[in-house]
């Protein structure tokens, strides 16, 4: 903890070197996040940041005066996170990560759709973000009004029935389960896995991940609990149990 704490001061300050003497911003993000070199140790910071949220030993957001100076320049986020907008899923509490790690697009389902694309286009072309999660969470509303028949949502607002049309075809294949929660969580996750489907068609996302700059991945908070799970193979992501994963090559 020390040590970690140790080098952070030691980045921070590099990093306000770096800005006194004109350094580029390919400079700086050089010098940030020392630990994070590939999408493989992007997973794993957000893996170790999820189990210190869990098991209370959480540690950030820290913002000491020279942290947040340093980010006037620019930012340097490590992973793009496609989350639900619900007020229970605050994305950078969950992994533990402070200001300029995650860059975090948040619409209710976490859909995508043509403002998800623009933001996650933009933060892989230019900001370089090495890990895109897409992730749902336990007692999802939007999945649960997706599920509900048509008639039913036919009187919400224009927007928010486009919204559910958005999920509802992840739900075309559930299997038939009696139990309520064990049914809602495994429709969440077949929206997660149609929605890492749908954003890997995307050719700025494709590109990055067949660079192997990138990597696709999907994710499940459980808000009683406080963990993520983590669904990275491709047998986690397929549409289909025992099926052909989504049509995402992930990078390794
Ligand atoms: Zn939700």
């Amino acid at each position: 903890m020390a040590e970690k704490a140790a080098l952070t001061r030691q980045v921070e300050e590099l990093v306000l070197e770096a800005v006194r003497r004109g350094a580029s911003m390919a400079d700086i993000a050089a010098l940030r996040d020392p630990d994070i070199c590939n999408p493989d140790d992007a997973v794993e910071a957000l893996q170790r940041g999820n189990e210190r949220f869990f098991s209370g030993k959480a540690r950030r957001p820290e913002a000491s005066a020279n942290e947040r100076r340093a980010q006037i320049m620019s930012q340097t986020p490590f992973a793009v996170v496609l989350a639900c907008s619900d007020s229970r899923v605050p994305v950078e509490v969950v992994f533990d990560q402070g200001l300029g790690d995650l860059f975090i697009v948040r619409v209710a389902g976490h859909v995508v759709e043509s403002a998800t694309l623009g933001s996650i286009e933009y933060a892989i072309a230019h900001l370089k973000c090495q890990l895109l999660v897409v992730m749902g969470h336990e007692g999802c509303g939007a999945v649960k009004a997706a599920m509900l028949p048509e008639d039913e949502v036919a009187g919400e607002p224009e927007h928010v029935r486009d919204l559910l049309g958005r999920v509802r075809p992840a739900l075309v294949n559930m299997p038939q389960i009696r139990d309520n929660k064990a049914r809602m969580r495994e429709a969440v996750l077949h929206n997660v896995r149609l929605q890492v489907a749908r954003v890997g068609e995307n050719p700025t996302v494709r590109g990055a991940v067949d660079q192997q700059k990138m990597r696709v991945i999907g994710a499940y908070y459980e808000i009683g609990s406080g963990a993520v799970e983590f669904l990275i193979t491709d047998e986690d992501l397929a549409l289909e149990p025992g099926g052909d994963p989504p049509p995402v090559p992930r990078g390794r």
